[in-house]
């Protein structure tokens, strides 16, 4: 029997429904950084790795990134006086790598002029105003932008992707904001969630939740969905202990109450 999901009341619900299934993800909790990092200069890294990853998988990110990280580009004067063709040879083949590199460098040296090469004094800035910020620099849409204030920042904002409306939009398709326009639906998921327990870290929780949504889907929840599982085994970083979750074999954790798989089993 469905036992069934009120739309966006029950993100609470979903989310402790994964994390009791793949463990805590991100944080000091987690066995291995959900974001992995390979300099000395997270911050800078993460935004990097935040424009890489549009339109490109992440294990093309992460090979890049070391690349970068090699060439001693994941330094902020170092990548704001970058030669744009060297550092698109770089980061290729990253979709879109040659408007990529201009775009880091134009970053790169913004946060040069304007906090002379600090990530952290522009990451310190108040929420809306870093915010506009970021949104107003090349290659930071509002995806990318949030990812960077969230994971490099700290910025409770609630990140969404294509991963979040696929898995919330199968769970829970009656609720028709999953297709509303980034903002509103971040809104709404986000005054869900400030009500919630763990609201005194509402960040971290954000985070957590994120890294949780795209775990199930790279998991179970695919274009294909793996309902019954197995889980893929798709292994998409090159850190160690990140195929901690290829044992699992019960199914996706989200089956008892996903409106979708309840349908797909009324109908066999
Ligand atoms: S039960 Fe299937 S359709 Fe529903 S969220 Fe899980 S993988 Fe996706």
């Amino acid at each position: 029997m469905t036992n069934s999901l009120h739309p966006l009341a029950d993100l609470q619900r979903i989310y402790t429904m994964l994390h009791s299934h793949f463990g805590p993800l991100h944080g000091p909790a987690a066995r291995r950084p959900w974001w992995p990092i390979f300099s000395e200069h997270a911050q800078l890294e993460i935004i990097v790795g935040a424009v890489l990853v549009q339109q490109t998988r992440w294990e093309t990110v992460e090979a890049a990134i070391e690349r970068l990280h090699g060439a001693g580009f994941l330094q902020v004067a170092a990548l704001a006086s970058a030669d744009p063709d060297q550092l698109a040879a770089l980061i290729r083949p990253a979709a879109f790598h040659t408007q990529k590199a201009p775009g880091l460098i134009a970053i790169a040296r913004h946060i040069q002029r304007q906090y002379a090469g600090s990530v952290a004094a522009l990451l310190n800035r108040p929420t809306q105003e870093l915010r506009t910020e970021l949104l107003a620099l090349p290659r930071i849409g509002r995806e990318t932008c949030d990812v960077i204030m969230l994971y490099a920042g700290g910025h409770a904002i609630f990140v969404i992707d294509e991963y979040t409306r696929r898995l919330f939009e199968r769970v829970a398709p009656e609720e028709h904001r999953w297709r509303a326009p980034y903002d509103v639906l971040r809104t709404a998921i986000e005054q869900v969630l400030q009500t919630a327990p763990q609201a005194a870290a509402l960040a971290a929780l954000y985070a957590e939740y994120h890294a949780q949504i795209n775990e199930a889907c790279v998991r179970y929840c695919l274009s294909k969905p793996r309902c019954d599982g197995p889980p893929a085994r798709r292994i998409y970083s090159r850190q160690q202990g990140r195929e901690n979750y290829l044992d699992r074999d019960e199914g996706c954790p989200l089956r008892a109450i996903c409106a979708t798989y309840q349908a797909t089993r009324s109908s066999r």
